[in-house]
């Protein structure tokens, strides 16, 4: 056998970089960019350049395994399904909703697809959902309630068009490096670049302004630059006439945000404030970035909508080198919130509409469960309560992901049945009393759709280790397990379904797919006509026109106490990726990114006695962390930052199971903290 490649798409970020797998002699022995590819243009990040390494790992969960005491057995595929049948028939014949189905936003659309209609259809419940919950769920309500479409409007090209980039609680050096080169392409060609973080972030070292707003004051901050933008004449009149509704409610409700105002509630200073909105305002074309800096906080929905009601009243929507941006977190979290794997959600559209319904029952042959599903932030009470009885989690990590992580601890335990579907033996898998191994994305053929909403294959390169199978095969025999009657055959059927309800899918197809090119960004139409800029014409409201209302404000900073007076902020690094199951096994990264830290300003830390390395404890309301401090110049004084990937530094317990009212993620951003240096033994 010789050396040859294969084209696939690499399995961490929502970026989607496309890359080639190197096979030799039957192994993967490496990854390279794909060269002509738009949105990585052949380069690579560590966590893409070293993914390969994933692939032979020896602690792969290799067989089926159930809990025998402290221990685990290993047993055969029948006997597993036979323990699903045992324990989730009983239960969905009392109650439905007593089961719990966490789909993963790393698999693929296809598997995604399968396990909402596995949960509604063979379960008889809405309660499904993925980890959108925790990261960028606020961006699809909000940008639906603005647009009336939950996705970004423009693509990653398109930022080299813009006059203007704004970067909103966003840090893409570190955590979207490919997507981070779009925009230094944009600064090197001109454009001017805005970034809002409290941090001193690598993406904040090079922008031309930087606004550093107290967090939780952003949509204070947003009032201001829309108030300026209004009261100076920055407004695109012609298009809020034919392109908008109820621009009058938003003016007055931020007629009083005057600049000096603003700056008291926010801590930025007013030239700086007038000069970014000058800037937004002015660009021919400007273009807003945003990530979690922006979505985890209570009160995100409302700001993330401000943020698109700033697009629109400067036009800046609809065109090249405009538009609002979400940069989604894991590999396919986009896909898997159009495949309808959240509670309210379904295939196509909102579990509201009735025509999305419609279509659904009657390619499923079954009626839908009538009561709504609960969202993944609502599981471990209800759990503790005794309501949610069994849970089926596939590739997700709720016990290092998910807000106050030691309710997650207690909500397992109280439940009868738990399975972990994994490649590894995840944090949370140990609290399984059933493991089934699944496969990784070199294993197995599919679809993944980027933050941009390319829709791109995946391609099974090699088979997966001993008994591990693909999570759409694994699925399908649950769900026979169970009594279905499922008819795919390879995942290509599946996608051919889910062509019939996703209208944005309808064009898309595995043979236009495979045809060379770098997959196609939804809607597309029959023929395989893509969008690369969504609301060219018109939104996708009931009217046509953009959603223009009052601000809601929210100010979150008078949380912080005398007991609690520091912010903690929490982020990624550029060679770990989120709870780490995947990338803290691959030695390369680990070389690059060891261990978790706590990182605090140089006068806050004198203020404690603490010199880096150091070990300090970190005390919310929620939970006590204890971490190497780092002293840096990257966090202002108030503030500490915390990596989110490290099972011993693992910050969820500090973090309370606060919600925002309309998205139900967790407020990860801005938690009230003391800190205090260790005595050493
Ligand atoms: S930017 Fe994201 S998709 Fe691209 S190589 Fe890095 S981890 Fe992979």
């Amino acid at each position: 056998m010789s050396t040859n490649v294969v084209q696939t798409i690499c399995p961490f970020c929502g970026v989607g970089c496309g890359m080639y797998l190197v096979i030799d002699h039957g192994r993967i022995a490496g990854a390279e960019g794909w060269p002509e590819h738009p949105v990585n243009r052949g380069m690579l990040c560590p966590k893409g350049r070293f993914s390969y390494a994933l692939v032979n790992r020896p602690d792969r969960l290799k067989y089926p395994m159930r809990r025998d005491g402290d221990t685990w057995k290993q047993i055969s595929w029948d006997d597993a399904l036979g323990m699903m049948r045992e324990h989730l028939g009983p239960l969905r014949e009392r109650d439905p909703d007593s089961i719990y189905v966490f789909a993963s936003a790393r698999c693929t659309n296809e598997e995604s697809y399968l396990a909402q209609k596995f949960a509604r259809v063979v379960i008889g419940t809405n309660n499904v959902d993925n980890c959108t919950r925790m990261c960028h769920a606020p961006s699809g309500y909000a940008l639906t309630r603005v647009f009336g479409g939950g996705a970004s409007t423009n693509s990653m090209d398109d930022l080299e068009e813009a006059g203007c980039v704004l970067v909103w609680g966003y840090n893409p050096f570190e955590t979207h490096p490919m997507l981070f080169q779009h925009v230094i392409a944009a600064r090197k060609a001109g454009a001017k670049l805005i970034v809002v973080d409290p941090r001193i972030t690598q993406t904040a070292k090079v922008a031309n302004l930087h606004l550093q707003p107290i967090p939780g004051t952003d949509i204070a901050l947003l009032a201001g630059m829309i108030n300026y933008v209004i009261q100076t004449g920055l407004l695109d009149r012609k298009f809020i006439e034919r392109r908008t509704e109820g621009f009058e409610e938003l003016a007055k409700s931020v007629e009083l945000y005057t600049l000096e105002l603003t700056s008291s509630l926010t801590g930025v200073p007013a030239a700086l404030i007038r000069e970014a909105a000058l800037a937004y305002g002015t660009s021919p074309a400007s273009s807003i970035l945003f990530g979690m800096g922006l979505t985890q906080h209570v009160g995100s929905t409302a700001t993330i909508a401000a943020l698109c009601q700033l697009a629109v009243v400067t036009g800046n929507i609809g065109r090249p080198g405009t538009g609002v941006n979400p940069a989604r977190g894991q590999n396919n979290v986009q896909g898997t919130v159009d495949m309808g794997a959240v509670p309210d959600g379904l295939p196509g559209g909102s579990m509201s509409d009735t025509s999305v319904r419609t279509i659904v029952e009657q390619e499923w042959h079954a009626p839908l469960p009538q009561r709504p599903g609960l969202f993944a932030t609502q599981v471990w009470e209800a759990a503790q309560a005794g309501t949610v009885k069994a849970a089926y989690i596939i590739g997700e990590n709720p016990v290092l992901s998910e807000a106050d992580g030691a309710a997650v601890v207690r909500g397992l335990e109280a439940m009868d049945f738990v399975v972990v579907q994994d490649i590894f033996m995840t944090e949370t898998a140990r609290y399984a009393d059933l493991v089934l191994p699944a496969s990784l994305w070199a294993e197995k053929d599919g679809t993944f759709t980027n933050t941009e909403r390319r829709v791109q294959r995946v391609r099974k390169v090699v088979e997966s280790p001993e008994a591990a199978n693909r999570d759409w095969r694994i699925l399908i025999d649950i769900a026979d397990a169970l009594g279905a009657d499922w008819y795919y055959r390879k995942p290509e059927d599946i996608f051919e379904e889910i062509r019939r309800v996703v209208p944005a899918y309808a064009g898309i197809t595995y043979p236009l797919l495979n045809t060379p090119g770098f997959g196609l960004q939804w809607p597309v139409g029959e023929g395989g006509d893509e969008t690369e800029i969504l609301y060219a014409e018109r939104f996708a409201t009931p009217s046509g026109k953009a959603r223009l209302s009052a601000l809601e404000t929210v100010d979150l900073t008078s949380r912080l106490t005398a007991e609690f007076p520091f912010t903690l902020i929490t982020g990624r690094l550029m060679a770990q990726y989120n709870t780490g199951t995947m990338s803290r096994r691959i030695d390369q990264l680990n070389r690059i990114a060891p261990a978790g830290y706590v990182e605090l300003n140089r006068d806050d830390a004198s203020q404690i006695g603490a010199v880096s390395g150091d070990v300090v404890r970190v005390t919310s309301r929620q939970g006590t962390l204890i971490a190497p401090a780092r002293i840096g110049t990257g966090v202002p004084r108030g503030f500490v930052f915390i990596p989110n990937h490290y099972e011993d530094t693992a910050l969820n317990v500090l973090v309370p199971n606060d919600t925002d009212p309309v998205a139900h993620t967790p407020a990860y951003k801005g938690v009230p903290v003391r800190i205090e240096k260790e005595e050493q033994l």
